[in-house]
This record gives C-alpha cells, sequence and structure tokens, in this order.
C-alpha cells in the first residue's frame, strides 16, 4: 500500500451490521423470515395492503434506532478524519449505523428506514416514528401515497449517478460485508477496477470466486477494517 490515494470508495453491505446485532436478510431469526418478500418489498404489495407493508416497517425501525456502530463503521470515521482522500461509503444496508458513527458522504442505495418518500410529489423526509395509510404528505396534502423509502424489488436503486461517479474516479475500492453476488451492487468492483483502483474486499469468508479483487481479507469487519485503516493511515504520517 504505497500509493496515496485521492478517491476512496467503500461499499458495505449486511455483514457490517450483522456484527452490531443487526439480523442480515432472512437470516433464520429475523423478522423478514416471518414474512414473504413478495409480501412487503414490492410495489404490488404496498399497492395491494399499504397497512401491512407500513407495520413490517413500522416493527423494524424501532430496532435499527437502537443499534449502534461497531468498530468496523468507526474505522471508516477515522479513516476519513485521518487519510487526506474524498473517501465516500455506497451502503446497500437501509439502517443508519454509518451515520451514527460519524461517517459523512454515506450514499444508500437501498434506501434508508429512517425516511419516507411520498409517491405522489416526491417528497422525501426523515422520521423515526410509525406510518399508515391515512398519513398524509406535509408538502402535497396528498393522503395514502407516503412509502418507507426503502427500495422494493424491481424498483430502481438509489444515487446511482453519484455512485456511478464516485466509482469511474475512485483509486481505492474497498468491499465491506457484502456477498458479492447481487447485482448492480456485485459489478461494481469491476467499474472500479477498470478505471484503475485498488480493490479489497473484506468477508467473514471467501464467498465468490470475483477475481476482480486484488486482495481478500477474511474475518469480522469489525477487526480487519480497523488494521487495514491504520495501516493506510500510517502510511499517510510517514
Ligand atoms: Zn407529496
Amino acid at each position: 500500500m504505497t500509493r496515496q490515494y485521492k478517491n476512496i470508495v467503500i461499499l458495505t453491505g449486511a455483514g457490517i451490521s450483522a456484527e452490531s446485532g443487526l439480523s442480515t436478510f432472512r437470516s433464520e431469526d429475523g423478522l423478514w423470515n416471518k414474512h414473504r418478500v413478495e409480501d412487503v418489498a414490492t410495489i404490488e404489495a404496498f399497492i395491494r395492503n399499504p397497512d401491512y407493508v407500513h407495520e413490517f416497517y413500522n416493527e423494524m425501525r424501532p430496532e435499527l434506532f437502537a443499534a449502534q456502530p461497531n468498530a468496523a463503521h468507526k474505522a471508516i470515521t477515522t479513516l476519513q478524519e485521518k487519510y487526506p482522500a474524498q473517501i465516500s461509503v455506497v451502503t446497500q444496508n437501509v439502517d443508519t449505523l454509518h451515520e451514527k458513527a460519524g461517517n459523512k458522504n454515506v450514499y444508500h442505495i437501498h434506501g434508508q428506514i429512517n425516511q419516507m418518500v411520498c409517491l405522489n410529489c416526491g417528497h422525501v423526509f426523515e422520521s423515526w416514528g410509525a406510518f399508515s395509510s391515512e398519513d398524509t404528505c406535509e408538502k402535497c396534502g396528498v393522503t395514502a401515497m407516503l412509502k418507507p423509502n426503502i427500495v422494493f424489488f424491481g424498483e430502481d436503486l438509489l444515487c446511482m449517478n453519484d455512485v456511478d461517479r464516485l466509482l469511474r474516479s475512485c483509486d481505492l475500492f474497498l468491499s465491506v460485508g457484502t456477498s458479492g453476488v447481487v447485482y448492480p451492487a456485485a459489478g461494481f468492483v469491476q467499474i472500479a477496477k477498470m478505471f484503475g483502483a485498488d480493490t479489497y474486499e473484506f468477508n467473514m469468508e471467501k464467498t465468490s470466486n470475483n477475481m476482480m479483487f486484488d486482495a481478500h481479507i477474511y474475518g469480522p469487519a469489525g477487526t480487519t477494517l480497523p488494521t487495514f485503516v491504520d495501516k493506510l493511515t500510517a502510511e499517510v504520517k510517514q
């Protein structure tokens, strides 16, 4: 690691939140396991039975509100404070652990649990409260059009213009706690690599044979990422 990086992109997935006690998508004991995806995470389900969908996210919100960031999230804050580069976080997670840890430049491509979006006017606002189909948009005044600002299956990911720009200009790409099998996020490393970035994957175990990564670092991100950040920042001081 002798390069001095100017633009760093850190892609994060469910694995980094799991270390904060948040159950991963479709894990055995998670909230997701009690519901079918097609009942709570599709636009069709939301149109058919909005209150069922609202209740699902209403139930999820307090758990994510209470969750605390771990050493991996904090290592990103340290990197952003000590390393002289533009450092962006692109997360697939809908929790706000990155923000709680003090991370800046966070892009939630799957949306975030503490936001609602009005399907009538596009207004997005933050709230940790509970919602129902009887709520009214504070901007356009239309009722029954507020949807959790979570990307449902079949919907476009958010912030993708920004993310594409970041991937094309980054010289260091880190993938943390993501399986690397779900596109388009799985293809981010390919774009970064094509544009010349060094690429590192942090995961609990080998998850794919993705040869786009220059290095795979195995173990809990709460341990491996702080070590990596220490090395990077030590090189700045020299
Ligand atoms: Zn509205």
